[in-house]
């Protein structure tokens, strides 16, 4: 009561001391309506329900003002329970009450209300409509639509909205065409209707279309019609729009600002989308997520997270877009300490079961190497979504973690989330990779079975692998010989490579004619063919085809390994010397090589391309670039940490055995991601199972 005295006292309406709140009864109404407006601005609800009570008999305006307190505050039951008490209600406090349970979530009570309504306005009719389209339920809002006696604009907007938001852009088109007397919003909400739905171009025409007919754009127009430029990559009309944005002034408008910085970072001008951030016209968190996502869509990393680190500096918090692009910067930067960082930042800002957040969280623990995290965070998304089970079911396969795919897809199914072409994907690769044949084989049946619209090449890739695997390569050819569809280079390539594992030469030159007839420049196919007649010692065949790429100008990528330690990226070439720590590496291998023999293990020389006596291809093999970085990386860290390494090629199969026992010897797990997949060694052995 003391602090509601004071406040009163504080607006000097009261000419004595207050002694208790009846003192009040001889306020007008206009000063009862402003005391409660304030009480409610400030969320003093309990405040304001006290001055409330002591009004004698409140109008029905009043009271609405006090239902309006309650629903914009989540008190639906206190809102229902004063709505029941009101003697008298009129067309505005239904429609109050209508749209109220409608900010409250609660759509079955706004049908019941709307339900229960002797006379409907057009208001009535629009708030409802616009309910069940929150709620997703374009039908029931499109038979209200057609029910409404008079349907004005504002209602024929809602619903051109909501069928877009439903992919229904016919629909929307048509009613479009019908509505009588189209406003600015009309045309805005087809433009955005048709951008987001993909048909960009019917977009842009349709804003011509608009400003030919008069019609003046908004700055959400503007905002619209630039996102459009940016997604079909019209920069020669993303400038003539920013010219009249200028001109009118409204790039003072923050979502144009940010749409003109995606406009410019999609049509790789970053600096023009630098530019314009620079001239700090918003620094909210849209605009520095449009430069942020901009900077990882051309690639600039690094910028990218600098971006964020200014960013949480100026105390501006990230949102769910903002976790997206930057984590997706740390994946591709492999920088997993910073996206451990940013992954706190999510939990303190309670964002860490958001499916968004969640999902890429998911992806950049296993694009950088840690499975384990990946479930972790997994497990902890709120409402997962198709995305964060095919992010989880493709992270897993790509380590060679099978029985948690195949786990993680009967859960899926258990949830009720459709697979699609992407699940599939994982699903196989996963059995492939963890040499599941019968599953693949099965899974493989199904699909083209009942999936058949949803096979793609990438699906035969998996499976030629899967069949690799096994030894099964005249299935495998045969296979691709009857498929539905035409095959692509990937998918010869699969074969040849499992004929370099069965040695299988015959079956390898017609898997390279194959591809060479599609691709003629494909150094993958020169490479491995070059391998297969080296493993089998054909080195006149080798000499010829390394002529051959010299002569077509084909280059054979040069294998380099890298670790990233403390933020810094350190790159290793086969036998290269130029590290800084290059003598403590050094010395490292030699010790291990001689402890490797010690465990019995003999150089593979069939893996050393070049035609050289074989003491020296031995000493050529010990130095691949993936051992000096595992050499490195042991130097460097803390006995028993386990080390990271990234490959740009496939792991040779002589250092896949020696790094076995390297993990072995010197106790620790060794995580390799090649150009195919993860690799975990432990204690002598590793998680694919000798087969990649
Ligand atoms: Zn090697
Ligand atoms: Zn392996």
């Amino acid at each position: 009561m003391s602090t509601c005295r004071a406040i009163f006292q504080n607006f000097k309406i009261f000419s004595k001391p207050v002694m208790g709140l009846m003192n009040y009864t001889n306020q007008s109404v206009p000063s009862y309506k402003f005391l409660l407006q304030n009480h409610i601005r400030n969320r003093r609800l309990d405040l304001a329900r006290k001055l409330f009570d002591e009004i004698p008999s409140p109008s029905t305006h009043l009271c609405t003002i006090m239902i309006t307190g309650y629903t914009q505050n989540n008190r639906l039951d206190d809102a229902l329970t004063l709505f029941d008490k009101m003697s008298f209600r009129d067309m505005i406090s239904w429609n109050t009450m209508v749209k109220g349970c409608l900010d409250c979530g609660d759509l079955a009570m706004a049908t019941k209300m709307f339900d229960k309504m002797r006379d409907r306005s057009v208001v009535s009719w629009t708030t409802m409509i616009n309910g069940y389209l929150q709620f997703g339920h374009v039908d029931k809002a499109e038979r209200l639509f057609y029910e409404m006696p008079v349907r004005d604009v504002a209602a024929s907007n809602s619903m051109i909205h909501g069928y877009c938001c439903n992919g229904r852009v016919e629909d929307a088109l048509r009613l479009f065409e019908e509505t009588p007397c189209r406003n600015v919003i009309s045309w805005t909400s087809m433009i955005s209707g048709l951008d987001s739905n993909g048909r960009h171009d019917e977009s842009l025409f349709l804003f011509k279309k608009m400003v030919g007919s008069g019609i003046v754009p908004t700055s959400n127009t503007f905002a619209c019609i630039l996102t459009a430029c940016a997604n079909v990559l019209d920069v020669c009309l993303g400038v003539q729009v920013h010219g009249n944005v200028i001109k009118i002034g409204f790039c003072f408008d923050e979502f144009i600002c940010a749409s003109l910085i995606m406009l410019y970072a999609n049509c790789k001008q970053i600096e023009d989308a630098y530019n314009i951030f620079n001239e700090k016209l918003h620094m909210n968190v849209v605009v520095w997520t449009a430069l942020l996502t901009g900077s990882g869509f051309n690639g600039k990393h690094e910028k990218a997270l600098t971006i964020f680190s200014d960013m949480i500096i100026m105390g501006i918090l990230p949102n769910q877009t903002t976790f997206t692009s930057v984590l997706n910067s740390c994946w591709k930067l492999e920088a997993i300490d910073r996206g451990k960082e940013i992954h706190m930042l999510a939990i303190k800002l309670g964002l860490e079961n958001d499916v968004f957040v969640g999902n890429s969280l998911t992806v950049m623990y296993c694009e950088c190497g840690n499975v384990n995290d990946a479930v972790a965070v997994f497990t902890k998304i709120g409402e997962k979504n198709i995305v964060s089970w095919n992010s989880m079911i493709v992270g897993s396969a790509k380590h060679g973690c099978g029985q948690l795919t195949l786990t993680l897809f009967k859960q899926m199914i258990c949830a009720g989330v459709d697979a699609d072409e992407i699940t599939f994907t994982g699903l196989l690769s996963a059995c492939s990779r963890s040499g599941m044949l019968q599953k693949g084989k099965s899974f493989f049946e199904y699909f083209s079975r009942y999936k058949s619209n949803k096979m793609r090449p990438q699906h035969y890739v998996c499976m030629v692998d899967i069949l690799g695997r096994f030894g099964k390569l005249e299935e495998a050819e045969e296979l691709i010989r009857n498929m539905p569809m035409e095959a692509n280079s990937s998918i010869w390539l699969a074969l040849l490579s499992a004929c370099r594992m069965h040695s299988n030469l015959e079956m390898a030159e017609r898997a390279a004619k194959c591809i060479l007839d599609l691709e003629p420049h494909c150094s993958a196919a020169y490479v491995l063919l070059c391998n297969i007649y080296a493993s089998a010692g054909k080195w006149s065949d080798v000499s010829q085809f390394r002529l051959k790429m010299k002569q077509e100008g084909i280059v054979k990528q040069p294998g380099c390994s890298w670790v990233n330690l403390k933020g810094v990226r350190h790159e290793f070439l086969s036998g290269d010397r130029s590290h800084p720590l290059s003598e403590k590496i050094y010395q490292k291998l030699d010790w291990l090589g001689g402890k490797l023999k010690e465990f019995g293990y003999t150089p593979d020389k069939r893996f050393s391309l070049h035609d050289v006596e074989n003491e020296q291809k031995e000493e050529m093999l010990s130095y691949h670039s993936e051992r000096l970085a595992i050499a490195f990386a042991l130097v460097s860290t803390v006995e028993c940490s386990t080390i990271t390494v990234m490959k740009n090629l496939r792991v040779c199969g002589d250092c896949h055995s020696a790094i076995k026992l390297i993990a072995k010897i010197a106790g620790r797990e060794i995580v390799l991601r090649d150009s195919s997949r993860f690799h975990h060694f432990r204690n002598g052995t590793c998680s694919c199972g000798d087969y990649w």
